[in-house]
């Protein structure tokens, strides 16, 4: 690519993205205040909130007094400049949820899916049906969709070819989005569900004022969203944040991945009902599926001498993952979420920081704090539709064109701090 010079129109397309995203992601704010926290001045937030104000995107949100002065109006992104969509593939079902721009979630549609039919063209069908669903639902135009944000598990290639690589599902290298595509001219992203849901608590939860964090993720799986100065750490191509598929014990426990010791095979929700089963002599922890199962074992801790070793281990085993973290990436916050994480975070936060505090050096442990998730286990689809938001918000308001070839992932927005 030929290095070119930026124009005034990728300055000006540039200042509109810086804008807008704090008006999004930080509002509702006054125009003073959007002044302080950009580098922008005074003039030219002016001018280009009277664009913003013109075009829709951004609509007063009241008034505060100011010392002194006239009362300050205050900004914000109107909810109802557009709508987005965000798909959560799962391993036991589809869910497609249909957005307004302040995330309300407006129209849901789940298609249950089994294990073994999760083949991809299935997978796009329930894709396509949901979109179709949660329009009709809310009565919006899928020509007023801004895009379509889905977020899976594996690696999403951040290459042009936008493969999904999905090791634990069978999926090698299926084009998603260009399957997709054949049955939508919304704009389509893709990205990995630790990511999206990483990105969702950077905007809306947990890590809201930090600029150094990781989103670890105990599931089924388990994954990593790192945040490095206000943007996620992505690697080459796409796959950094690998956490649960990083080895705990040598040699140790089969993965899935086909590795052994992975942190995943101790701590995630299969891990833990194995071990479990192991050490209560082959008996399997009662339960319809692994959330009930496992949500047993946590309700036999304090009955079942089983239940309770089972346990202990797999807070250390948490604790030392984490400790990982601490030393690798020197985070403020290391938001705790994922269904398994948050039912053991819920109960023993203080025991997992102490297992974090043993394996990982005293300096970057004391200045990371380490919290949980705020938007609940579910938010894989709010997740996801921040991709859909987030290109909005680079491009400055500018809604992408139909047909328009999109990134395969959702563009980054760097969170500006004066
Ligand atoms: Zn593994």
């Amino acid at each position: 690519m030929v290095a070119r010079r930026a124009t005034v129109r990728d300055m000006r397309r540039s200042n509109r993205a810086v804008l807008l995203s704090k008006i999004y992601l930080d509002g509702p704010l006054s125009r003073h205040e959007l002044t302080q926290l950009t580098a922008l001045s005074p003039a030219s937030v002016s001018t280009l909130v009277a664009e913003f104000l013109d075009e829709g995107i951004v609509e007063e949100a009241g008034s505060v007094e100011s010392d002194g002065g006239r009362p300050r109006v205050l900004l914000q992104v109107a909810p109802t400049f557009g709508h987005v969509i965000g798909v959560d593939v799962g391993e036991t079902r589809v869910t497609v949820e249909l957005f307004d721009m302040s995330m309300a979630a407006l129209a849901k549609a789940d298609y249950p899916i089994e294990r073994a039919s999760l083949a991809p063209q299935t997978t796009v069908k329930h894709i396509l049906d949901g979109i179709a669903a949660v329009s009709a639902q809310a009565g919006v135009d899928p020509g007023d969709i801004l895009g379509v944000g889905v977020a899976v598990s594996g690696v999403v290639d951040s290459g042009d070819d936008g493969l999904v690589h999905a090791q634990t599902l069978g999926w090698d290298g299926v084009p998603l989005r260009s399957m997709l595509r054949a049955g939508t001219d919304i704009p389509i992203h893709i990205d990995n569900g630790a990511k999206t849901l990483g990105q969702a608590e950077m905007w809306f939860g947990a890590g809201r004022g930090v600029q150094h964090a990781v989103i670890a993720l105990v599931g089924s799986g388990v994954g990593a969203a790192v945040v490095a100065g206000g943007a996620s750490y992505r690697g080459s191509r796409s796959s950094a944040g690998e956490w649960g598929h990083t080895t705990i014990a040598y040699g140790g426990r089969q993965c899935r991945c086909g590795a052994k010791g992975c942190l995943e095979a101790y701590v995630g929700a299969e891990g833990i009902l194995d071990r479990f089963r192991d050490a209560n002599s082959g008996r399997v922890a009662e339960g319809i599926d692994e959330e009930s199962a496992i949500g047993a074992i946590i309700a036999a801790a304090e009955s079942s001498r089983t239940a309770e070793k089972v346990l202990t281990e797999t807070v250390g085993y948490l604790g030392a993952g984490i400790a990982t973290l601490v030393n690798l990436f020197n985070p403020e916050r290391i938001v705790l979420g994922g269904w398994a994480g948050l039912a053991l975070g819920s109960r023993w936060l203080p025991e997992i920081r102490a297992a974090a505090g043993e394996h990982a050096l005293r300096r970057p442990f004391s200045q990371t704090e380490i919290t949980l998730c705020q938007l609940g286990p579910d938010a894989v689809a709010l997740g996801a539709a921040t991709l859909p938001v987030a290109k909005l918000l680079s491009d400055g308001g500018v809604r992408a064109a139909r047909g328009d070839l999109d990134p395969v992932r959702g563009p980054r927005v760097r969170l500006i701090t004066a």
